[in-house]
């Protein structure tokens, strides 16, 4: 067992205070505390967030062993155990060496630049139970996800399987002394993280140093310059190859998505059920390690039969009963458990929570310790209710100190679930695949026509952090979440904001402050647009209103007077060229005079709107904006004598305009994916549908209402199940818009319909039921609004209310 005086001894640190306590858990992250007994927290001081700032409020939870490069005030310090050190990431990494050093186990460390995460779940579905594996909890691969993984080991587990992913030279290396694979995979080489990279030699190089150890190294012989490469580095180690056209131990060709492999004596012919290539390339990785392990065709036919191309993510979405539904039984081990249920416990939007939760297989533990550490993270993160299912978990079901059932099948699960009130619940499902939780998944959600939004959420996080990157270190996020968060939901998206710990939220309407409210969200929300009919839910729900003019400014004062307020929070809106609302610059003397008239008013902050912050053409005109918008809030400032908070800057302007970031931007369209600088964001939205119905035109027919699809040579035609009421526009009928199928764009035929719309797919290999994206990371939103002679801000606000959103996570 660790304690902190062997931290400090690993890790060259300093201690202060007792230091015997026992070091069980190591955390990084305050906000996924659950039991603070036998806690190690890190005081990482990150890109947006310092761990020493947190550290107050976890002493007031329990924790008592910290590792900080900075030690805390002296009446925290009389408090805890501290470890000072030079770097807290360093001493991370060191303690996850120390405590891999006491393995002599076979470890796979898989890196690359796409497909780590998959290979390394397929991998593990692969071996199914045969092995107990101790892996990498979803995609923790980075400087602190490693060594958190690697801590993961225990005294049972019989393989570790690991992915290292790397942005910057010099990082691999220390990834390498705490992973210290015994067999390397490499996955391929691509064009991620180039920018901070001299040469692909160089990140080539660097990724290589994972395997500086190993025995041995798989990889794919392309005959290309990245084989010989690898090549080269495996003269001091073995390599174990594969290859659709050159030499290998392991030769593979595809034919008609029939996957033929050969490696010494054994032939293989495996039907697959994808056709992309990197899915491909994926399972060849995967079957190269079986054949390298030593399995034979027999088992790889078992194993591959487990591998179906499911997304591996969790998905949230809107259940029958008023309910939240969060699905992710694509695996289950531990790691991928606490992050369920830290999603699980973010989530505020219903009182109550219940835990679906099958057995778990491939844990790297015997038993009755893992089910020991399940009791203890459930009973941790305490919902209301916990569902179990399956043989194992059953005999540890005393572990459980919460209501809780079991059942032994998922089937018997089904028969009961009539018994439970899962109404206004959010509801985890937990579950191994052997479990089939997807149809308890169809019980519970709401039925609605296969046409669905889905919300990325990781990408969303990523497009938040590259806004907040450009940020100064004294300036902070307000984020618009105004008309539906630009159509992609309410609280769902404010949840996930508040979790990141954004400054504001601004809606436009009362209501939807009042509905983020009710869904427990705590964050100060703006209200661009109040109106008098509001001011009691304003009060009510600590909602800050934006004030634009004279009247709503007398007004509110009054009201907020005769309700005894003082020091109501509002914020002031000026109007320096925008002309949409706000005060003028001539009305600032006046309005300066008709605040101090306001007892029960507190300016926040005061701010104004670009016209053109993503117009170059106009720039002479955003910096006279700027100009002016500094001498009202000079004025201001003068007259109430203090520091008034301010922002001028929306999505655009951030990337542009960085001298006028203030104390705050005001972030909106950046964070679904669009940027006017060429960043490299994600797409947050993905419409998609799917093909209802297929048939065989012939020349001399016509498509659709006033036979405007017209006919020349015979044609395939898809229906489609979206239509205007979905949003998908009347204007994109006859040609003028395009969906993406399998790979491909194909145009809409004839007029679109309110449900319908039929699209030409002559010459396709599609199927009914083929997935169809009408807006995507496939088919990017600037090209879909360019069809429509429009921008994406309406592209996105016009998707339809009755189109589901799905909430979706990696
Ligand atoms: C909508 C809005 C924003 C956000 O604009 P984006 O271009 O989407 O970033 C910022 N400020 C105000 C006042 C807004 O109304």
């Amino acid at each position: 067992m660790l304690n902190l005086k062997k931290v400090a001894e690993i890790s060259q640190g300093e201690c202060l205070g007792s230091c015997s306590g026992q070091v069980k858990y190591l955390l990084t992250d305050s906000r996924k505390l659950t039991l603070p007994e036998q806690v190690l927290f890190f005081a990482i001081p990150g890109k947006y967030h310092n761990g020493h700032a947190y550290i107050p409020a976890l002493i007031k939870k329990g924790v008592s062993q910290f590792v900080v490069s900075e030690l805390p005030e002296k009446q925290w310090l009389e408090k805890a155990d501290f470890v000072k050190v030079h770097d807290v990431i360093s001493a991370l990494q060191s303690v996850a060496a120390w405590w891999r050093s006491y393995f002599s186990l076979p470890v796979i460390g898989v890196t690359g630049s796409n497909g780590k995460t998959i290979v390394k779940e397929w991998i593990a579905q692969s071996l199914g139970d045969t092995v107990r594996m101790t892996r990498t909890p979803g995609s923790y691969n980075s400087q602190i996800g490693v060594p958190l993984s690697v801590w993961m080991l225990s005294d049972g587990a019989q393989f570790g399987l690991f992915e290292a992913g790397i942005s910057f030279p010099g990082e691999m290396e220390k990834l390498q002394t705490i992973i210290k694979p015994t067999i390397g995979l490499f996955t391929n080489l691509g064009d991620a993280h180039q920018e901070n990279f001299s040469s692909f030699t160089q990140k080539l190089e660097e990724k290589l140093k994972l395997f500086k150890n190993a025995d041995v190294v798989i990889y794919r012989n392309e005959g290309d310059w990245v084989s010989e490469k690898i090549e080269a580095y495996c003269t001091e180690r073995k390599k174990f190859t594969w290859s659709f056209k050159e030499e290998a131990d392991v030769e593979a060709q595809l034919d008609d998505g029939v996957l033929k492999v050969q490696y010494a004596n054994q032939k293989l012919s495996l039907s697959i059920p994808f056709s992309d290539k990197a899915s491909v390339e994926n399972l060849m990785h995967t079957i190269t390690l079986l054949c390298y392990l030593g399995y034979d065709s027999d088992f790889i036919y078992r194993a591959v039969a487990k591998i179906r191309a499911v997304p591996m993510r969790l998905e949230q979405k809107s259940g029958r009963a008023h309910n939240t539904i969060i699905n992710d039984s694509y695996n289950s081990d531990l790691g991928s458990l606490s992050n369920a249920l830290d999603f699980l416990e973010q989530q505020k939007q219903h009182p109550r929570k219940v835990l679906v939760l099958s057995d778990i297989f491939q844990s790297g533990y015997a038993k009755e310790n893992l089910y020991k550490e399940v009791s203890v993270l459930v009973n941790a993160h305490k919902p209301d209710l916990m569902l179990g299912v399956g043989k194992d978990l059953m005999p540890y079901r005393e572990l459980f100190h919460l209501e809780s059932h079991f059942f032994k099948s998922t089937t018997e699960l089904i028969a009961a679930l009539g018994d439970f009130d899962l109404t206004d619940t959010t509801i985890l499902l937990k579950g191994s695949r052997a479990f089939h939780f997807e149809e308890v998944d169809k019980i519970l959600e709401e039925k609605t026509h296969r046409t669905v939004l889905e919300v990325n959420l990781n990408a969303l996080t990523h497009n938040l952090n590259y806004f907040k990157s450009l940020l100064k270190p004294d300036a902070d996020i307000i984020v618009m979440v105004k008309a539906f968060s630009y159509g992609s939901g309410s609280h769902e998206i404010a949840n996930i904001l508040q979790y990141h710990r954004v400054a504001y939220l601004a809606v436009a309407f009362a209501d939807e402050g009042v509905d983020l409210r009710a869904r427990g969200i705590d964050l100060p929300i703006m209200v661009m647009n109040p109106h008098i009919s509001d001011f009691d839910s304003l009060v009510r729900y600590r909602l800050e209103p934006v004030v634009f003019d004279y009247g709503m400014l007398s007004s509110l004062g009054k009201y907020l007077v005769q309700q005894g307020e003082r020091r109501f929070s509002v914020h002031l809106k000026l109007n320096t060229g925008m002309n949409r609302s706000g005060f003028n610059p001539s009305d600032i003397d006046n309005l300066i005079d008709e605040l101090k008239k306001q007892p029960a008013m507190y300016v926040q902050t005061a701010f104004s709107h670009l016209a053109s912050s993503d117009e170059p053409m106009h720039d002479k005109f955003t910096h006279d904006q700027a100009r002016v918008y500094n001498t009202m809030c000079k004025k201001l400032e003068l007259a109430f004598d203090r520091n008034i908070k301010k922002h001028l800057l929306n999505s655009a302007g951030i990337e542009r305009f960085r001298e006028y970031q203030f104390d705050y931007v005001r972030l909106g369209i950046g964070l679904y994916g669009i940027s006017v600088a060429d960043a490299d964001l994600k797409q947050v939205g993905r419409l998609r549908t799917s093909i209802a119905q297929i048939r065989d035109v012939m020349p001399g027919e016509t498509v659709g209402y006033g036979r405007s699809g017209e006919v020349e040579n015979p044609k395939k035609i898809a229906t489609i199940p979206i239509g205007y009421a979905d949003g998908f526009r009347r204007i994109l009928s006859n040609g003028r818009g395009k969906v993406f199928i399998s790979g491909n764009l194909y145009p809409v035929i004839g007029n679109v319909c309110m449900d319908m719309t039929m699209i030409d797919i002559t010459g396709a290999n599609v199927e009914v039921g083929d997935e169809v994206v009408i807006f995507g990371p496939e088919l990017p939103i600037e090209e879909v609004a360019g069809w429509l002679e429009t921008i994406p801000y309406e592209v996105l606000t016009s998707v339809a209310a009755r189109v589901k959103r799905i909430y979706v996570k990696d």
